[in-house]
């Protein structure tokens, strides 16, 4: 894979006690700097704005108020950034903040803004853009679970976008499960997905963590879109970012969607 989209969810970047999984921000700039030197194109998309945001302010809560989470992501972004900053600083590589939404689609002069800024960013030798929902401005009434923040879905729509060839989902969990390892002790590990059919669906059950948003629902729902643009999905543990490079190299990490 020569342009890969690498998102990290809220799970791998925000301890249980809120506070930022400083080590894994460092194992990742590290290995996202090493595949950009190497020649590749690399895009993140990252989540925690929430999260870190609920660090800087002192909140054990998410806010239940829509426009209080949305200040809360405000804040968490600027710190977020300045932590990405500073750890790709260690690698001579600068970052790029992408705030967009998955409506840019639907937009024809949106779709194209994005597309061109995406193709300059990535003809840059040192820098590597770094993509979040803006969640000022996209926020769903009907559906706050699943759409507020969900950047897994959105970081399906940059690879399609920035026609990678492959999309490594980093989360909390190895991998898809034949059911929530959370809740059914003996669940399985599934090893390839190629399609999204309705066992599948079923067995996505229930919320995440208590920042994470989508949990599996929506994560297959990214997988969906990448199955039907013919590109490539690896859904894997995020604790240790050094497994990109296995996963590049071909091993069988995870849960391959093809
Ligand atoms: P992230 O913050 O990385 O986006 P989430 O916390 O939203 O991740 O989602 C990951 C969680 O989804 C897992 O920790 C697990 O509790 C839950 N989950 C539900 N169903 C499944 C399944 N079939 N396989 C794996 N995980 C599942």
């Amino acid at each position: 894979a020569d342009r890969i989209v690498v998102k990290v969810g809220t799970s791998t970047l925000i301890h249980h006690n809120s506070k930022i999984n400083s080590s894994v921000i460092k194992q990742l700039a590290k290995v996202l700097s090493t595949l950009k030197k190497d020649g590749k194109d690399v895009v993140l998309v990252s989540s925690g704005a929430i999260g870190v945001g609920m660090g800087v302010l002192g909140l054990d809560q998410r806010p239940v108020k829509i426009s209080k989470q949305q200040a809360v992501a405000a804040v968490g972004q600027a710190e977020l950034m300045q932590i990405y900053n500073e750890a790709f600083h260690e690698y001579d590589m600068s970052v790029a903040q992408m705030l967009i939404t998955k409506d840019i689609i639907d937009y024809p002069e949106s779709h194209t803004n994005v597309m061109n800024s995406f193709q300059e960013l990535l003809s840059m030798d040192n820098t590597i853009p770094i993509v979040n929902e803006n969640d000022t401005v996209t926020v769903s009434e009907l559906d706050h679970h699943t759409k507020f923040g969900d950047n897994d879905q959105l970081s399906a729509i940059v690879t399609n976008l920035v026609d990678a060839d492959l999309l490594i989902m980093l989360s909390d969990i190895d991998g898809f499960y034949s059911a929530n390892p959370n809740k059914v002790p003996d669940a399985k590990l599934i090893g390839t997905i190629g399609e999204i059919a309705p066992e599948i669906v079923a067995a996505a059950g229930g919320h995440g963590t208590k920042f994470g948003t989508g949990g599996m629902t929506t994560k297959l729902k990214a997988a969906q879109r990448i199955l039907k643009h013919n590109q490539q999905m690896v859904l894997t543990n995020g604790k240790d970012p050094e497994i990109i490079f296995n996963i590049l190299a071909g091993e069988p990490v995870g849960t391959l969607f093809s």
